[in-house]
């Protein structure tokens, strides 16, 4: 049998916000969408690649002597990698001793990443948790997510998949029965506004969440709560009444916007867009979580 490799750009032990129970989260490397608010870029490339902390570079100069390609350079101590040259070989990250590099993302295989998994069992067992993948996007890398759910399904794990709802509906029919529920995102029920806000339209997305509902996982609505962005009555309202009408309502965690990832943009030399918005105030929550639960779902805001 072939060994299924996956691009790995962290795994997360004692998880407590990614499904029931403890768990450990394992998160793919690779998205379609580009979420203006992302607050994990690194999670955006399919691919490995290098980030620098400036705050920790002392300027020596050794990654730009090792570098096979000369893709550093530092220019009146700005320093400055030229990632289309970069082929990620993380020669310069071996010699930094300052630890300002560092390359994000791993190949590894199913058997590797469910050895890692398996060391948390207890705790699963004990809390009711198990196993998330999230990304990223899991939706690109199917064979792997499926394979990995399954063999932690057969292990005994509570399994979860954690998805934006974009990607290929054969490749989220490859993963759905081998989990126990789905975390689904929705930032925006207009197709143009979705597209402004993430690159892409949501009518795959909402396609596909369609097809979890019939398939009968359960399925937990996430939605961002960005102010200005998406965060309107009438969003809102859209949001509770497409999942009101779905057979099988689930619940809704409403998720308060933050800048916690905005420091990994300079580290990967990409803008923050949203460096002005702030996080919504309890108001704003409050009313978000009323008018959901105006349609008779349940609601949670998640801090
Ligand atoms: S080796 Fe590390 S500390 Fe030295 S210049 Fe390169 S990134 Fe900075
Ligand atoms: S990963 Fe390799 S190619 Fe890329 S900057 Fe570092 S040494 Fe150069």
């Amino acid at each position: 049998m072939s060994t299924i490799i996956g691009t790995i750009f962290n795994i997360q032990r004692y998880s407590l916000d990614d499904g029931p129970g403890i768990r450990t989260t394992v998160f793919l490397k690779g998205c379609p969408l580009e979420c203006l608010w992302c607050s994990n870029p690194e999670s955006q490339n399919p691919w490995p690649e290098v980030t620098h902390r400036d705050a920790s570079c002392i300027k020596c100069g050794r990654c730009v002597e090792v570098c096979p390609v000369q893709a550093i350079s530092i220019n009146e101590n700005a320093f400055i990698i030229n990632r289309e040259k970069c082929t990620r070989c993380a020669k310069c990250t071996e010699v930094c001793s300052a630890e300002a590099l560092k390359i994000i993302g791993k190949e590894m295989s199913v058997e590797e990443v469910f050895i890692e998994v398996m060391r948390d069992i207890e705790y699963y067992q004990n809390s009711g948790g198990g196993i998330t993948v999230s990304g990223g996007e899991v939706l690109t890398q199917p064979e792997f997510a499926a394979n990995l759910l399954k063999k932690c399904r057969d292990a005994g794990m509570h399994t979860c998949l954690d998805t934006s709802g974009y990607g290929d509906t054969g490749a989220l029919k490859k993963i759905l029965p081998y989990t126990s529920l789905v975390l689904f995102d929705l930032k925006h029920m207009d197709p143009t506004a979705h597209h402004k806000l993430t690159g892409q339209s949501n009518e795959l997305i909402l396609r596909n969440l369609q097809v979890i509902v019939e398939s009968g996982v359960p399925v937990m609505i996430r939605v961002p709560i960005i102010p200005g962005l998406n965060d309107s009555e009438e969003n809102i309202k859209a949001i509770a009444r497409t999942v009101s009408g779905m057979t099988t309502a689930p619940r809704i965690d409403l998720l308060p916007y933050h800048r916690y990832g905005m420091g990994k943009y300079k580290m990967l030399d990409l803008e923050y867009q949203l460096a002005d918005i702030a996080r919504p105030s309890d108001e704003q929550l409050d009313r978000a979580k009323e008018i959901v639960e105006s349609y008779g779902l349940g609601c949670e805001i998640v801090v």
